[in-house]
């Protein structure tokens, strides 16, 4: 890497009288701060001195980063000439930074960064930075520009690609009752209803009855045996959960936001009631004078939440593994065009088992939790369904996720036939669950301690929407067909309301 920087250090007096003295802290500077590192060339100069300020340049090539050198280059000087000469540095202002580097891929597109500009020929890039204050140094920004240029040239070579995918399992052929698809056809009996707005939906007695049953299912054969404990969490997640899971750069165009008025003072409404008596409409401008910035979202999994409950404790060896779950959140996401039935909706119902434990301890509960998977599946829904290896191509290429050799880390997909949307080849299954073992990524995020042992952290999304529309897409919507081992969880169907 190559850089060029030149900074102006504003001081607090006048230095004009001591530009020797100033010239050899310069020249000094390599000797008594950095290392000289194998194959760098550095060089300082200082140019410009008069008054209260001086500029200095760093030409380097090779790992050292300028930058990053700075705001100790502040503190040395500070030092000499604090005792010396009684001047301090008010402060340092970057005027022009140059960096090139390499990339490992040619970019395929424009690459753009907030705060600079990047050129790039062939597989070097240039970012030109001006006007960088102390703050933008201190918070280590210009690093993260560096890795997210890097990033974003990688990301155009993943766009549109699939995430890596490995069958690992995979059931009998089942004949299914029918070819259907069990949402229409629900809604059809009046079992279901559209909701009142996008991807939403009205569970009517029956329809609510198999979505509970799926519940009761969930806790009763799986988590429960397994021990886990049940917690009940909140349902709006403040930013700064997200920022530490990575969801908040992952997903920000799948949130639904929260607002809270800025006010609940009656006489800061008043213009709003006025007007909404008035005209019976909503006045948005004056909604949205009275309404804060979002600084939290609707729950978008329950595991963030969870996780943040042990941020920074020290958990006893003897609560180890913690078994938890969570089933009161509800689960929204913008799934715009991608939404269908009650199989892709924006507001979704999921029961999630969250575990921390030991490497060895995750392990050894991933498989407890297979087997008493694959009873549900098999023996209470008797399904057609199958296991894949998944991990996302963003995991896989920085490294983080998944690796395969072990498979210690990374995601299980459950994926059901669905015999509506065509034969088993060529159509798509439908993720009805997922199991992840995530490592340290969470732990380490929200700092999770234990008193000895080194922790790992994993999460199953069980989706009850995904769960029963797998059961009736395979098994159809009279119960007569329906496997006896389900019966015992829903005898019969409440009988509804009958409309005119
Ligand atoms: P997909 O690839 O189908 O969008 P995902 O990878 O976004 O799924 P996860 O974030 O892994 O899903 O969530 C885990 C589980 O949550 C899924 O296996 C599924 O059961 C459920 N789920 C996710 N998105 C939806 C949705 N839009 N509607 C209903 N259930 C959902
Ligand atoms: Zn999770
Ligand atoms: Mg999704």
């Amino acid at each position: 890497m190559q850089f060029h920087l030149d900074a102006t250090f504003t001081l607090s007096t006048d230095l004009s009288s001591l530009k020797k003295e100033i010239q050899s802290f310069a020249h000094s500077l390599p000797a008594t701060l950095f290392k000289k590192q194998e194959g760098t060339t550095l060089s300082f100069t200082i140019a410009n001195v008069h008054n209260n300020s001086f500029t200095l340049s760093i030409a380097s090539e090779g790992a050292f980063r300028p930058h990053n050198a700075l705001l100790q280059i502040k503190n040395a000087f500070s030092r000499e000439f604090g005792k010396t000469h009684h001047i301090g540095v008010r402060d340092i202002t970057i005027t022009r930074y140059e960096m090139t580097f390499d990339l490992e891929k040619k970019p395929l597109k424009k690459v753009t960064i907030p705060f600079g500009t990047v050129t790039i020929t062939g597989k070097q890039a240039t970012l030109s930075l001006s006007n960088v204050d102390e703050e933008f140094l201190r918070r280590n920004y210009i690093d993260r520009m560096i890795s997210r240029i890097k990033e974003k040239v990688e990301n155009q070579y993943y766009e549109g690609k699939a995430e890596f995918w490995k069958s690992i399992w995979e059931s009998k052929e089942k004949k299914s009752v029918w070819s259907k698809d069990p949402t229409e056809e629900m809604v059809k009996k009046g079992w279901l209803q559209q909701g009142p707005t996008k991807g939403k939906w009205f569970y009517r007695p029956q329809a609510a009855a198999i979505l509970k049953a799926m519940e009761q299912i969930a806790i009763n054969e799986v988590l429960a045996p397994l021990g886990f404990q049940e917690i009940i969490e909140s349902h709006i997640v403040p930013f700064d959960i997200w920022l530490k899971t990575g969801h908040m750069e992952g997903m920000p165009a799948e949130f639904y936001y929260v607002a809270e008025p800025k006010t609940r003072d009656a006489k800061s409404w008043e213009h709003f009631v006025d007007l909404t008596k008035i005209t019976k409409e909503i006045p948005a401008d004056e909604l949205q004078k009275n309404l804060s910035t979002p600084t939290a979202g609707i729950c978008y999994a329950q595991c963030p939440v969870i996780y943040w409950s042990f941020k920074g404790k020290t958990i006893a060896e003897s609560s180890l593994p913690v078994l938890v779950y969570d089933k009161t959140a509800i689960s929204n996401r913008y799934e715009s065009g991608g939404r269908h039935g009650i199989e892709r909706v924006d507001e979704f119902h999921r029961v999630e088992p969250v575990y921390i434990g030991t490497r060895e301890q995750l392990l050894d509960l991933r498989d407890k939790l297979l087997d008493r998977y694959k009873y549900v599946f098999n023996k209470i829904f008797d399904l057609e369904w199958r296991m894949a290896w998944v991990t996302p191509w963003y995991m896989q290429q920085a490294g983080k996720l998944g690796d395969e050799s072990t498979q210690d880390t990374g995601t299980i997909d459950f994926e059901a036939y669905m015999p509506y949307r065509g034969n088993r080849k060529d159509s798509e299954w439908l993720e009805f669950q997922n199991l992840s073992i995530l490592g340290d990524k969470y732990i380490g995020a929200f700092n999770i301690k234990a008193q000895k042992s080194k922790l790992w952290s994993g999460c199953s999304g069980i989706g009850l929407e995904r769960w029963a529309t797998a059961f009736l897409a395979q098994k159809g919507l009279d119960q007569k067909s329906w496997p006896s081992t389900f019966k015992k969880y829903l005898s019969a169907l409440p009988k509804g309301i009958e409309f005119l």
